[in-house]
């Protein structure tokens, strides 16, 4: 059942040719403006009043041919169906030279046993000589660095500008660990790629990092916490002062108001005496004799009482180790310099607007002032992919099996972190977010408060999305999101990062913050009000910082574009004309239709923090000067706010 308050679209008359003489005709429903759409004209109901419901009005007649199947999980929408399968067929082709090699590797993995054994027994080798902690220490590091998987992972985060090296306790042996019993592990991934994108958007969480960072310089891991850590740094050729430890567990640090400062579990690893440190090592060795000979590899899949299916395992391998390899392979394939420089140029041109925007503004003091434009003009822009860096490139052109191929791949892996460990923040962060958390063939684009950045990911500046191809207006609605991911920066969240990505109000005075919340208060209420069914309103508080960040979207995009159109030499007409066509195609990109299933799912998932489509759409137009005059919306109109009433915030 579909139980949507969407308006239901009654025709004026019901025309019927025989009669038509005595049928009298009503006025056709009054021209809202004097400037007709002239982008996505046949998805637009002429029936829905903009000013009553411009979500409806923008996309109807779409609307009402859509159909949502039970395969939909309850949403039809540009996004998800074209958009976003349109790029799922490009990320299912991609070709990579070094998927393709291991994938042959793994057709008959066990060539080159010998060699490959004598290969784990010389590391085990080297832990039996061993004497000291100390000595074990650095071996991990070592071994780390030549590729054997230790019980911790590293990734690169920031601290004052700079990419540090981070250490995560990470008790999972590949191998071993890849032989299950049955193939449900699926979801644990997901959950794994969600916490990570929680990771990076929500400072109360990554304020949890906090601590930890400020203890690498000052109470030192270097020299008495942590020891073992600074051995390991030694071993992996890493400086330590470029090195930070991470807890394992972020959200329950950041519930213990920050006071953690370290992972238990370091401690325990830390903690171990000599020998029982040597076996937990050896244990991490001898996980690689699985897939050193037949012989070796059905001993683990008894002892696991599991088998191991290949496919899953690549696929961990993959997502585990080669996401910036693959990224490469995709951008590659799909995603040309024209594409990138264009997004690039866009940005720049959305970053202007805001500054200009910022140069207008009146409500905030020159000191919180100065310090948004420092902000702003410090973001990195990460458009497309990077410059790509050797380190991170896959090499198994020389290797003759896929235990050889792991070990690459896992050596490659540390080595594009410890090449990025000191670079400044926007030379290396999106080589990070790509390396460790997002690869480029995921359908996404973020603002990172840890970096600072702004991500806009190939999917973004691909057909259908965003193209030369495209009537500009479409284009400036599409780069609503890019302004969107800028706007993130100066959110409710972002407001509490500096320029560095560490944690430092952007406010310079109280009084600037206290109008900041009153300003983005408004927002909280209006979208309170959306009934988004019967007696169900929407959550203003929930979905706050994705309102503020739409918001700033379509008012930088549309001074973006206005300012490109005056650029263009357009006459004031046509500028109209092009705004009243940005603000359809803004409709338009948000198109969706849904049931109450996926208002359920949405209202009630705290993870699920961007508004409905329906609300993305209304609940912004609606706070836009122009809106209101280039579609004539008046007092009266469902969605009309007094100029009062309208939430003016970036
Ligand atoms: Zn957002």
């Amino acid at each position: 059942m579909v139980a949507l308050t969407l308006l239901l679209c009654i025709p004026f008359f019901n025309s019927c040719k025989d009669d038509v003489d005595r049928v009298e005709l009503p006025p056709e429903p009054t021209p809202t403006s004097s400037v007709k759409p002239t982008v996505y004209t046949s998805n637009i109901d002429n029936t829905v009043k903009p000013g009553n419901d411009f979500f409806m009005y923008a996309i109807g007649s779409w609307w009402k041919k859509a159909e949502i199947t039970e395969f939909d999980e309850g949403i039809v929408s540009f996004i998800k169906d074209d958009a976003q399968s349109a790029f799922n067929e490009k990320t299912d082709n991609i070709d990579s030279e070094t998927v393709k090699i291991m994938a042959s590797h793994a057709e008959d993995p066990f060539t080159n046993a010998e060699e490959n054994i004598e290969f784990i027994q010389q590391a085990e080798k080297r832990v039996n000589s061993a004497q000291t902690k100390e000595e074990l220490w650095k071996l991990m590091g070592e071994l780390a660095a030549e590729g054997f998987q230790m019980p911790f992972k590293l990734i690169s985060l920031a601290k004052n500008g700079k990419m540090g090296a981070v250490f995560i306790f990470d008790d999972d042996l590949n191998i071993s660990s890849s032989i299950s019993k049955d193939d449900s592990d699926e979801e644990g991934e997901d959950d794994d790629d969600e916490r990570w994108e929680t990771i990076l958007r929500n400072p109360s969480l990554t304020r949890a990092l906090q601590p930890i960072q400020r203890g690498v310089g000052t109470r030192g891991f270097n020299t008495e916490e942590w020891p073992m850590l600074v051995s390991i740094c030694e071993g992996m050729g890493i400086n330590p002062a470029d090195a930070y430890i991470i807890a394992d567990d972020f959200e329950e640090i950041a519930k213990e108001e920050f006071e953690t400062e370290s992972s238990d579990d370091f401690k325990q690893l830390q903690e171990l005496e000599t020998e029982e440190l040597a076996e937990l090592i050896l244990t991490y060795i001898d996980d690689n004799l699985a897939l050193c000979s037949q012989e070796y590899f059905e001993a683990a899949e008894a002892e696991a009482e599991g088998t191991l299916v290949m496919s899953d395992f690549m696929e961990f391998i993959t997502e585990r180790y080669l996401k910036y390899d693959l990224s490469h392979s995709f951008a590659d394939q799909y995603c040309t310099a024209q594409m990138k420089q264009d997004g690039e140029q866009m940005v720049r041109e959305l970053k202007n607007a805001f500054k200009k925007r910022l140069e207008q503004n009146t409500w905030l003091s020159e000191g919180s002032k100065a310090n948004v434009i420092e902000k702003l003009n410090a973001m990195a822009v990460n458009v497309a992919y990077p410059e790509w860096m050797d380190e991170g490139l896959v090499d198994l052109s020389g290797s003759e099996s896929l235990l050889e191929d792991i070990f690459i791949a896992r050596k490659t892996y540390n080595e594009i972190i410890k090449a990025l460990t000191g670079m400044s923040v926007d030379k290396g962060s999106f080589h990070a977010l790509i390396a460790c958390f997002f690869d480029l063939t995921t359908f996404n684009a973020m603002y990172a408060p840890i970096y600072n950045s702004i991500n806009i990911f190939p999917c973004w500046v691909m057909d259908p999305i965003f193209s030369g191809k495209m009537d500009n207006s479409i284009k400036y609605a599409s780069a609503t999101v890019f302004a969107h991911e800028i706007t993130h920066g100066f959110d409710n969240e972002g407001a509490n990062w500096d320029k560095y990505g560490d944690i430092n109000s952007i406010w310079a005075s109280e009084a600037d913050k206290a109008e900041f919340e009153r300003r983005i208060q408004l927002l909280v209420e209006q979208y309170n009000q959306f009934e988004v069914m019967p007696g169900v309103f929407a959550n203003g508080e929930k979905t706050l910082p994705e309102n503020i960040a739409d918001l700033g979207g379509v008012e930088i995009a549309l001074d973006a574009y206005t300012q490109k159109m005056k650029n263009d030499g357009a006459t004031d007409n046509d500028i109209k004309q092009g705004q009243v066509d940005f603000f359809v195609a803004y409709a338009n990109l948000w198109r969706a239709k849904y049931d109450a299933s996926y208002i359920s799912k949405n209202l009630n998932d705290p993870e699920k923090t961007h508004s409905l489509e329906k609300e993305r759409v209304n609940g912004i137009v609606s706070n836009t000067d122009e809106w209101y005059e280039l579609f004539d919306v008046k007092a009266g109109d469902k969605l009309y706010r007094s100029p009062e009433q309208r939430a003016y915030i970036w």
